[in-house]
């Protein structure tokens, strides 16, 4: 069957996984220069209600009377928290089936919002993308729209992290030459250590893995890496080659 928002996929774990994409393709605050959606061809950083719940829930509702799906992912084509109504829709699929857990991937700019912390604290997996803590890198690589801070994406991410009592995940990824830094990653491991997640994945996209404008990262920054975060209490997976 074909779907609007929904798209029912398997992930490495053999999980099944409902995606469930609700922003018009591309609409985010971010442009990050490897995003696998391509170029953002909306730059905005006001939440707005792109399609009512009802309709997003309604497709959802099919897809669950044929299979409940282990993890539903709210992704958007873009980033998640820009649809005002997710609080709801998180509620909304939590009263459909409490079997299906709830993941939502963000890049943080609207954690600063209590409320919104309030609603995204009701999903049971958090994944937080955060590439850089250096401003002038969150420049280059995330192309942020003009009304997103940095210092706020770090503020809202302590205070969600000190009360969700979900699953809380980290997502770093490292561009050659661009956020590949000692500076970014003696901070982001004094972050690290203040988040305290469950688990970060830190590594390069495939996409640019191959490229000729970006080389691979050097295997000095990795050794680094692994030497500066070799403490970290949690689980730590490097993806590099
Ligand atoms: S935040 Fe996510 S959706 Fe937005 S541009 Fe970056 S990778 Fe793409």
């Amino acid at each position: 069957m074909d779907f609007k928002f929904c798209r029912l996929v398997e992930n490495p774990n053999k999980e099944r996984v409902l995606i469930v994409d609700f922003n018009p393709q591309k609409t985010c605050n971010f442009n990050c220069m490897y995003c696998q959606l391509g170029p953002t061809t909306n730059l905005t950083n006001e939440r707005q209600l792109f399609f009512p719940v009802k309709e997003i829930l309604e497709e959802i509702k099919q897809v669950f009377e044929e299979e409940v799906p282990d993890i539903t992912v709210l992704k958007g084509k873009g980033e998640p928290s820009l649809y005002s109504e997710l609080g709801k829709l998180i509620d909304e699929i939590r009263d459909l089936n409490s079997k299906t857990k709830i993941k939502v991937v963000t890049n943080g700019t609207f954690l600063h919002d209590r409320k919104l912390r309030r609603e995204i604290s009701k999903s049971h997996i958090i994944q937080l993308n955060i590439d850089t803590v250096v401003p002038e890198e969150a420049e280059k690589i995330n192309r942020h729209h003009k009304g997103v801070k940095l210092d706020y994406i770090l503020e809202g991410a302590l205070s969600l992290a000190l009360k969700y009592e979900g699953q809380f995940n980290v997502s770093v990824n490292i561009l050659e030459g661009v956020n590949d830094s000692l500076e970014n990653i003696d901070k982001m491991w004094r972050l690290l250590q203040r988040l305290q997640p469950n688990s970060v994945k830190i590594g390069e996209i495939e996409p640019y893995k191959a490229s000729e404008e970006h080389e691979n990262v050097s295997p000095e920054f990795v050794r680094m890496t692994k030497n500066i975060w070799k403490d970290l209490p949690f689980n730590v997976q490097y993806n590099f080659q």
